[in-house]
């Protein structure tokens, strides 16, 4: 029987109020911990975008008054992009949630407690359940808050609570690498470091802007001392083209193609490496039969690249000593994703670079801490890249964390658009979203919003009640931010790195994983969670968890190790730890040391050395499809087709944190703009900075015409960190990684 709230209040209020909430520095409220010097300066990593920079944080009575980059961190070495500098800025934002909200029957959002606002989250969704079953209520979570709060979420949600279906905004960003990943190497293993950069002398991006989207690994690019051919392959003239020794603007979504026609110009210029192929890979002569009818005329013809620029990549490839290939969006926002990944693997695969410096197939991450929710969100995977469907990872999983078997569901989670879809046709009642903007973000917002209207109950837990999602909301909860809470991110190239409270958050906004515990508290699943003590209790169960797996941790000896390492690359297991000479020991709690001790571990780590793959067999896959034609193309109607992606480096996705950065605002457009070619311009009457209308099957918006030969005629570019953009965009997915693409659809422009 489901308590009412006048029973939940009964039994649970003085729990809340003595023990969780008002208890000075237990929960967000009070004290940053004891073992930061008070004016000192302390390293975490930053907490926007995969590539975990090291910052300086410089503290006056143990808060941070001011930051740096960090010149020993191993990832950036004394740089940090605008985002960076300035990240300390979006904590002191005016409109932070200090108090949970709720909608009151004249719809206006007022202020409640957090024993009223958790008695009434648990009562609700309790009542939701009983009425629609487990599978009626979903979360939609974050790349943003760290992996002990993803994993606590995770756990609490489908172990604790009962339910099934939730997922990330990490699916719009690094889905199709996870799955790609998955099905060539045999688990999700990015396999490079980012030295990589600099021990290249052929570097091939495809559909990656790392000028702008991800500054400091390009700084790492310009570092390298071997003057390295760089190839970009964009159909825009992005800046990283504009730096690059060979562009390929190729056509929107013909990549799949293009990548087919290199693997059959590689074969046909004898760059195979057959003993690495023989010895290490399964697949091979099938997929050489199917490139065959791959000819540089289909390719060329189907591209629109010119032959000559074919066969100038073709060999640059195949006399490059150490050869990395890098994706991005480009790839994986698509609506055949997975395998345009899988072609870049195969490029890879065939010619035998991968596992030595300089080489790889490497998915560039997005979020910072999208690493750590393909590994330990819950969702579609159970725990730790575990199998929910198979026995002995059951049995572990529930051991671990001494939670009974059965609490494990076997049915797999819905991806986000099917959660969406699950909304519309009445399967989703209540929706409770964490960290993550969908309002603005999700692919064909308008629809999504609408959507939101049909729900019986909705929860956003942010940051700011100020976002799109949050304004929507029925239940407001206030979290705290990075820098309000103690916690690890993984980066791009698998480094695990620490955030620490070094802000007090203000009024009574609460680390995600307090607010977490307390429901577990009001839920009635408190027990099961009675080691879920602290961020570092749950890194160390998590460490347990990760025993036998390709990403095993267990050589990692707590948050202190992390530290003092400058953040750890998995995997780091006992044997290695045993190999890389004996570190020292440390508990959960540990004491501050007046001196670091000396590193032990190498500081850059790559996967596949060896050539041992994680499937079974240990042999990598050849994986591999006909292209699918564009799912929305340009007609008489909707001529142009609209390229989306990051508009500058001090902008970072639906700006909800860097747009309260009064440096970050000067650093970029405070209004939507649309690339566009200047003859297309020239013939609409369409001049530089005039307002122009853009259509899409779905909505319209205007936006100031920016006249640029970065695009090509015949489309058009608009950033997707303005609220208009998503309103244009098409819902296709990829069949396997049910990442939407978000890169190409129809749209008309007139002037405005
Ligand atoms: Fe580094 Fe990314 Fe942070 Fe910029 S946003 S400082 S590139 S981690």
């Amino acid at each position: 029987m489901i308590p009412s709230l006048e029973q939940l209040l009964r039994a649970r209020s003085g729990v809340l109020t003595e023990k969780l909430v008002r208890q000075p520095g237990a929960f967000g409220l009070g004290q940053v911990p004891a073992r930061l010097t008070p004016d000192a300066t302390t390293t975490m990593v930053c907490g926007f975008c995969s590539t975990g920079c090291g910052l300086n944080v410089h503290l006056r009575d143990s808060l941070a008054v001011n930051l740096s980059a960090d010149p020993d961190y191993p990832v950036n070495r004394g740089m940090a992009c605008p985002k960076g500098w300035e990240a300390l800025a979006p904590l002191d934002a005016p409109d932070r949630g200090t108090k949970p909200l709720l909608r009151t029957n004249g719809g206006e959002l007022t202020a409640i407690s957090w024993e009223r606002a958790i008695a009434l989250f648990c009562e609700k969704l309790q009542a939701i359940r009983a009425a629609h079953g487990p599978e009626s209520v979903a979360f939609l979570s974050t790349g943003q808050i760290p992996t002990e709060e993803m994993a606590f979420l995770g756990a609490l949600f489908k172990f604790g609570m009962g339910f099934v279906h939730c997922d990330s905004n990490t699916r719009q960003c690094m889905a199709t690498a996870h799955v790609a990943y998955k099905e060539s190497f045999g688990f999700d293993a990015p396999p490079y470091t980012y030295a990589d950069f600099e021990e290249s002398d052929v570097l091939v991006f495809i559909g990656s802007n790392p000028c702008i989207a991800h500054p400091i690994m390009w700084q790492r690019v310009m570092r390298n001392p071997h003057q390295p051919a760089i190839v970009v392959i964009d159909p825009r003239r992005t800046e990283t083209a504009m730096a690059a020794t060979q562009h390929l603007p190729l056509r929107p979504k013909s990549d799949l193609v293009l990548l087919y026609g290199l693997a059959h110009l590689l074969l046909r210029l004898e760059a195979v490496d057959r003993d690495f192929v023989a010895a290490h890979t399964t697949g091979f002569e099938a997929f050489a039969d199917f490139v065959r009818p791959f000819t540089i005329s289909r390719v060329a013809e189907e591209t629109g690249l010119a032959e000559e620029k074919l066969w100038r990549l073709a060999g640059t490839i195949a006399q490059g000593k150490r050869v990395s290939f890098w994706w991005t969006m480009g790839v994986n926002q698509s609506h055949e994703s997975t395998r345009t990944a899988q072609a870049v693997i195969n490029l890879a695969l065939m010619t035998g670079q991968i596992g030595r410096p300089g080489t790889g197939a490497n998915s560039i991450t997005g979020q910072c801490n999208a690493m750590g929710s393909r590994l330990f969100a819950n969702a579609t995977s159970l725990l730790g890249g575990h199998d929910a469907n198979d026995a002995a990872d059951r049995t572990k999983v529930a051991g671990v964390l001494g939670i009974p078997e059965d609490l494990i569901p076997r049915q797999p989670s819905l991806a986000y658009d099917q959660i969406v879809d699950g909304i519309e046709s009445g399967r989703i009642r209540a929706l409770w979203v964490i960290g993550t903007n969908s309002s603005h973000s999700w692919v064909d917002r308008n629809r999504f919003n609408a959507l939101l209207e049909k729900l019986d109950f909705l929860v956003v837990q942010d940051m700011y009640a100020s976002t799109d999602t949050a304004k929507r909301a029925d239940l407001y909860l206030p979290a705290a931010g990075w820098g309000e809470k103690d916690g690890t991110l993984i980066n791009s190239e698998r480094r695990i790195g620490l955030i620490k409270k070094v802000r007090r958050a203000p009024g009574e906004a609460l680390a995600d994983f307090h607010i977490f515990r307390l429901i577990a508290e009001v839920w009635g699943c408190g027990a099961l969670f009675a080691r879920w003590t602290s961020p570092e209790a749950v890194f160390h169960l998590l460490r347990e968890l990760s025993r036998g797996r390709p990403y095993d941790i267990t050589g990692i000896s707590g948050y202190r190790m992390i530290d003092e390492q400058s953040g750890i690359q998995w995997p780091l297991t006992e044997s290695q730890i045993e190999a890389f000479g004996k570190a020292e020991e440390t508990g959960p709690e540990p004491e501050p040391k007046p001196e670091q001790s000396a590193p032990t571990i190498p500081r850059e780590r790559r996967l596949f050395a060896d050539g041992t793959f994680f499937t079974a067999d240990g042999r990598a896959r050849f994986v591999f499809a006909e292209p699918r034609p564009m799912p929305e193309k340009p007609d008489g109607d909707f001529p142009f087709l609209l390229l989306t992606g990051r508009g500058t480096s001090s902008q970072w996705h639906t700006n909800t944190r860097t747009g309260k950065s009064d440096v970050l605002r000067k650093l970029y457009p405070p209004d939507c703009y649309l690339e566009i070619h200047p003859n297309d311009a020239a013939r609409l009457g369409i001049a530089p900075g005039a307002t122009v209308k853009i259509s899409s099957r779905r909505a319209s918006i205007t936006a100031a015409a920016f006249v640029t030969p970065a695009v090509q005629p015949g489309q058009v570019f608009a950033p997707m960190h303005y609220e208009e953009v998503n309103q244009l965009t098409f819902p296709a997915f990829d069949p396997h990684s049910r990442q939407p693409s978000y890169k190409a659809c129809a749209v008309r422009v007139e002037r405005g």
